[in-house]
């Protein structure tokens, strides 16, 4: 398969809509963003239901809360020193800023180079607070689109760097506010797809892409 438009539009028939982020307010998913780093979305969810019944999930608690008591409620996540203070640095910057309001006026370019200097936010992350917190057109790139295109052979290695991949699909669908939807439900099907069939190793004989799958024949499958 070749075509990234074609990739969209047969995932989206298959899994439908996934209305990401699930979360309740954009803070909520600059939270989610920094806590799934290196860990599976269940444990962040732990995370996140021990900070909301502190009620501690807007930027100003966050800072101000004790990075002891931070470090305890978001543990379930992993890593819980270093996304403590990734938290505070994300949240100086929110508060810095003017609130994410304020943030959502600003270009995307220059807003995406500007969180990307905040320790603690590599690329995925600024990403997904761009698109699914900020409102911006800003593709998300992971591991499973890193996995899925290239077994479908859209890249051509499997080494391919983040903004090569990113820019596959900003090409195809321009960052434009009309892309919005298609940006935020795209990222959702991938994950969808790669947790259900395009795995590791892959369940194959159900999968819709199938037929047009060039590694689906050369690949281990159960
Ligand atoms: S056919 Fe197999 S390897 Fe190809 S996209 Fe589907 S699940 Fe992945």
């Amino acid at each position: 398969m070749k075509s990234i438009t074609e990739l969209y539009r047969t995932l989206l028939r298959t899994y439908g809509k996934q209305n990401w982020w699930p979360a309740e307010t954009p803070f909520e998913v600059c939270v989610g963003a920094i806590l799934t780093q290196n860990t599976n979305w269940n444990n962040v969810e732990k995370a996140i239901e021990n900070l909301k019944r502190e009620n501690l999930l807007t930027p100003e608690k966050i800072i101000s809360c004790p990075d002891e008591k931070l470090q305890k409620l978001i543990r379930p996540a992993g890593f819980f020193k270093q996304k403590s203070s990734y938290l505070k640095n994300l949240s100086k910057f929110i508060v810095e800023e003017g609130g994410i309001e304020n943030l959502k006026t600003q270009e995307t370019g220059t807003l995406r180079k500007r969180l990307l200097n905040i320790k603690g936010v590599g690329k995925e992350t600024a990403d997904s607070i761009l698109l699914y917190a900020l409102d911006k057109p800003s593709f998300v790139v992971d591991t499973y689109t890193k996995r899925l295109f290239y077994r479908l052979r859209i890249v051509n290695k499997e080494n391919v760097s983040y903004e090569e991949l990113k820019s596959s699909v900003e090409n195809t669908f321009p960052p434009e506010k009309e892309n919005l939807e298609i940006y935020k439900e795209f990222h959702a099907l991938i994950v969808r797809h790669a947790k259900e069939r395009c795995r590791k190793t892959p369940i194959c004989r159900s999968c819709p892409l199938e037929k047009k799958c060039l590694a689906c024949a050369t690949i281990m499958k159960p």
